[in-house]
């Protein structure tokens, strides 16, 4: 396999239809509606996993949906945080030098037998390493990979983003999710995002996402921070909110939450066996600090782990 060709998603050959989600993204697409169109097949992508035709359909969304300049008949532009989606890392391209990566327009255009001018980027025809337009130089046509003796040049095919947030191969089934916030609490929509970084191809049905504030002092740094997030799912674990041995099934990853700071979120795989294993159904999202779990007779006990010093 070329060096720079391991996580880009390559379209099969034949079709592999999904009338449901193509006539919705059609509609919704003919709408100008393009952040819509996008999110039915990010809702596909989080449910079904890889699947080249809500990729077919996603990468003109992701093509011409976000542009620079705003226009005014377009009634739903794709937004940022959905460009930057992990779901959508497959079918990137991204430079090999910097960190910059875009959705390039020959796969569609391979299909619909468009002509793609003034390309983002070039690719290696060989090994497919790829610079984008700020770390080219027109003028050194020849690939810059070592012992490489190809060209950079069109077409330019996904390469994933190996550099950037990658999607993580990780299929296993989810439990529990835990997001620790420090100043500003976590909405729904920054919760859904740090999900699809944290927990992208796997199996979140029917799990529960929970935001708390992070009790320890900015000044004890990320250990203390992971320790109090740790005690925090093992009092869930006690409560019955998370099944045994959740605690030692849990990783904690640290993510830069856009203009919102670092978060540690705690994902908790579900066990091999038992209830926790067969959960489906829609996200539960519990972020603000609500009683579940609590008990009647002691409603004030789970808030007092939870409440922020002053
Ligand atoms: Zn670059
Ligand atoms: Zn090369």
């Amino acid at each position: 396999m070329a060096a720079y060709d391991t996580g880009g998603f390559h379209f099969p050959g034949h079709d592999d239809p999904v009338p449901e989600l193509t006539d919705a993204v059609e509609r919704l697409r003919r709408e100008r509606r393009y952040g819509s169109a996008l999110d039915a097949t990010l809702r596909h992508l989080r449910a079904h996993g890889q699947s080249s035709e809500a990729y077919r359909l996603a990468l003109p969304l992701l093509h011409t949906g976000m542009r620079r300049t705003a226009d005014p008949g377009i009634a739903e532009p794709v937004a940022r945080r959905q460009y930057g989606n992990p779901y959508f890392a497959p079918i990137a391209t991204e430079c090999s030098r910097c960190t910059q990566f875009w959705y390039s327009g020959h796969d569609i255009a391979s299909q619909v037998r468009l002509v793609v001018t003034n390309p983002i980027g070039l690719q290696c025809q060989v090994c497919r390493y790829t610079l984008c337009r700020n770390c080219l130089d027109p003028q050194k046509p020849r690939c810059p990979q070592q012992g490489c003796r190809g060209e950079l040049g069109t077409p330019v095919v996904p390469t994933g983003r190996p550099r950037g947030k990658p999607a993580n191969e990780f299929t296993e089934k989810l439990e529990h999710v835990m997001i620790l916030w420090r100043s500003t609490p976590t909405s729904q929509e920054e919760a859904e995002e740090l999900l699809d970084l944290a927990c992208t191809w796997q199996d979140r049905g029917g799990i529960t996402v929970r935001s708390q504030v992070n009790q320890s002092d900015t000044r004890d740094g990320e250990e203390l921070e992971r320790r109090m997030g740790l005690v925090l799912v093992s009092l869930y674990e006690r409560e019955g909110m998370i099944s045994e041995n959740g605690l030692y099934r849990t990783r904690v990853l640290p993510i830069e939450s856009p203009g919102r700071g670092r978060r540690l979120v705690f994902v908790t795989a579900a066990p091999e066996t038992g209830a926790a294993s067969r959960l489906s159904g829609p996200v539960e999202y519990l972020l603000f600090d609500d009683p579940d779990g609590a008990g009647e007779d002691a409603p004030a006990s789970k808030r007092r782990w939870f409440r922020r010093r002053r």
